[in-house]
């Protein structure tokens, strides 16, 4: 059994030619079914998040601000994405189907959300397309209601998960690994004990080193949930990355990751993170291919 949750049936107004990829969730979601990887029935609609899970992760002043729209415009442009009710329900919907994502890979092993990895929100402030910080919402909240101890973020995006690092790096409970470009946006990174800055143009054999060597100290600890942001803007096509990943890298790193949790036992759940080529096309492809990996090793 698995499920996938969707949040791309908010729709939400965005001015023509803006580069947030808004295009490319309903395209992996139709992907997916047509490619016989996900069944119909198994993909769901997410549910808004409970506004007050927010306040987990995020200041007061930040949470109502932007539910309202009366945040200062300044902290509202830093998002990235023309202010609206309809984008703040897909907000919602976007973080409520990461938790659900969590839930169901606790029951199941493996789900996953078709949005989501906003890894550069921070505690009184959005940014790099981020509104609200998904991961540290969800952690924060399965660690209260006592539903994990142990939580393992993998974040491989091309972006440095300055948000994730900001909110959690403090936490015991919580560890992150990640694997970004050093040169690239976030300018100013803060990093995590686990964090791997990589050079422009890397490449797969490289980067495959270096997640493989990254994750070993991390190989026996005991952790009760994989939270993975698998952003594919890693690829050489993106238009906002520059690791210089081919397709056939990130499926070897989507597989490596994968069977590290299969092996190990630990339910995964798996977001969507950055992909930005143009055509999207073979963002989507990326995507798609990265839950055929899934299927593969979780066997659903
Ligand atoms: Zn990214």
């Amino acid at each position: 059994m698995v499920e996938v949750f969707y949040s791309d049936h908010y729709i939400f107004p965005l001015p023509h030619g803006h580069r947030f990829p808004v295009e490319k969730y309903s395209l992996i979601r139709q992907g997916l079914v047509s490619n016989n990887i996900v069944n119909i029935d198994h993909l769901k609609p997410a549910d808004k998040i409970d506004k007050k899970d927010l306040y987990l992760a995020h200041s007061p002043h930040y949470v109502e601000g932007f539910l309202k729209g009366t945040l200062e415009p300044k902290k509202l442009k830093k998002i990235g994405i023309t202010w609206s009710p309809q984008y703040v329900d897909r907000v919602l919907a976007s973080i409520g189907g990461c938790l659900q994502a969590c839930y169901s890979s606790l029951e199941f092993g493996f789900s996953g959300l078709l949005a989501g990895g906003t890894h550069h929100a921070g505690f009184d402030e959005g940014e790099g397309f981020c509104a609200f910080n998904d991961f540290a919402i969800c952690c924060l909240k399965l660690i209260h209601d006592k539903l994990a101890k142990n939580i393992l973020i993998i974040d491989l995006d091309v972006h440095q998960g300055n948000g994730n690092a900001s909110l959690l790096n403090d936490n015991p409970y919580i560890t992150i690994f990640c694997i970004h470009s050093r040169k690239n946006y976030p300018f100013k990174k803060i990093l995590s004990p686990h964090s791997i800055s990589l050079e422009e143009n890397t490449g797969d054999q490289d980067y495959l080193n270096s997640l493989e060597q990254g994750l070993r100290p991390l190989k026996n600890k005991n952790f009760d949930l994989i939270l993975y942001q698998a952003g594919v803007d890693v690829l050489k096509e993106d238009s906002l990355g520059n690791l210089s990943l081919t397709a056939q890298g990130i499926i070897e790193r989507d597989r490596f990751i994968f069977s590290f949790a299969r092996e190990r036992n630990i339910p995964l759940a798996l977001v969507l993170g950055g992909g930005y080529s143009k055509p999207i096309s073979h963002t989507v492809k990326a995507h798609i291919n990265t839950y055929k990996v899934a299927k593969n090793i979780f066997n659903f």
